[in-house]
C-alpha cells in the first residue's frame, strides 16, 4: 500500500502524525510530511488510522 498526501489540503492539525509517527513527520509549521510513501504491512493499520484522523481528507491509502 502507498500513503499519499495532498499538501494543498493539509491545514497542519497534526492528528495524522499522532496516529502514525513512523510514517508521517510534521514540518516546523506543523504541516504533514511523509517519511515514505510505501507502507510496510505491519504499519497499514497505523496508516488507516492516520487517514481517518485527518479532518481535511488530505491523506489517502492506495494499492
Ligand atoms: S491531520 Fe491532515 S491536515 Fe492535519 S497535519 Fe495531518 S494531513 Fe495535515
Amino acid at each position: 500500500m502507498k500513503l499519499l498526501l495532498d499538501a494543498t489540503l493539509c491545514q497542519g492539525y497534526g492528528l495524522c502524525q499522532e496516529s502514525a509517527p513512523e510514517l508521517i513527520d510534521l514540518d516546523e509549521w506543523g504541516y504533514a510530511r511523509l517519511r515514505a510513501t510505501e507502507v510496510p504491512d505491519d504499519r497499514e493499520e497505523q496508516a488507516q488510522e492516520a487517514v481517518a484522523a485527518c479532518p481535511q481528507a488530505a491523506l489517502r491509502l492506495v494499492k
